[in-house]
């Protein structure tokens, strides 16, 4: 399987470009995230050389680990995607360059308080959870807002670029769109309330990454189709 993963970068692009010609882009507006958790820094290593555009890790001790072993100058980003607990968010910002699961104003808050200790501005996106779905974390879509404003009126050190959603896992094709449809209308909402760009809409993992581009997706996190299953989770 991993021998195989530059190979299988292309085909996914592929099928990235077909998806956003459908829906009027082309598919460089979509940028490819390998979900590389629980798969080891070797099989990473095959896309050192920016067949992707960055690395999606769910969890701080594990993304440290790998990138104690990550070659100095591999420049590809890395993405917090997973629920940050707030006693480890000094560690996350040691490792990710970006966190895409920002599910809370504590959390941010805390993220602000650790970043002006260097004047660092942290690139985020909001998690929304856009199915209801109890064991997901993310935002309702009725709380984005007021998170976006406590953000945006007390933590100058985070740069909000927009939202990231999971599908519904297992949904039929209606409720999956239907989901990643109600993302896409809660950033134009924002965006006009806000005055804000707000370019990234981050949705689409291995079994729905073409809906979610012919829905609007910006950013894809692709995991069992690029590195094969995952053992544990
Ligand atoms: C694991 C994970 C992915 C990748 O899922 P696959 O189905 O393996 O592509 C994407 N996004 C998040 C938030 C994840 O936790």
């Amino acid at each position: 399987m991993v021998e195989h993963v530059r190979e299988r970068v292309a085909a996914i692009r592929n099928r990235i470009a077909e998806a956003a010609r459908r829906s009027g882009r082309t598919g460089d507006e979509v940028t490819l995230l390998a979900v590389s958790k629980t798969h080891p820094v070797e099989a990473m290593k095959k896309l050192l050389d920016g067949p992707v555009d960055g690395f999606g890790e769910n969890r701080v001790q594990e993304a440290l680990t790998k990138r104690a072993l990550w070659p100095d100058g591999g420049g590809l980003p890395w993405h917090m995607i997973g629920h940050l607990q707030r006693n480890k968010a000094r560690k996350a910002l040691d490792v990710f360059d970006r966190v895409d699961s920002l599910d809370g104003v504590d959390l941010a808050r805390t993220l602000e308080r650790l970043l002006q200790e260097t004047d660092r501005v942290l690139p985020v996106l909001i998690e929304v959870n856009c199915s209801g779905e109890d064991a997901k974390s993310g935002v309702s879509p009725a709380e984005a807002e007021a998170l976006l404003e406590a953000v945006v009126s007390g933590c100058p050190h985070l740069a909000v670029e927009g939202l990231m959603t999971i599908g519904p896992l297992g949904g039929r094709e209606g409720e999956v769109r239907g989901a990643f449809a109600l993302l896409r209308e809660l950033r134009e909402r924002l965006r006009s309330s806000f005055a804000l760009a707000l370019p990234v809409l981050s949705m689409g993992m291995s079994g729905d990454y073409v809906w979610a581009v012919e829905e609007g997706s910006t950013m894809v996190r692709i995991g069992t189709a690029l590195f094969g299953q995952r053992s544990y989770d």
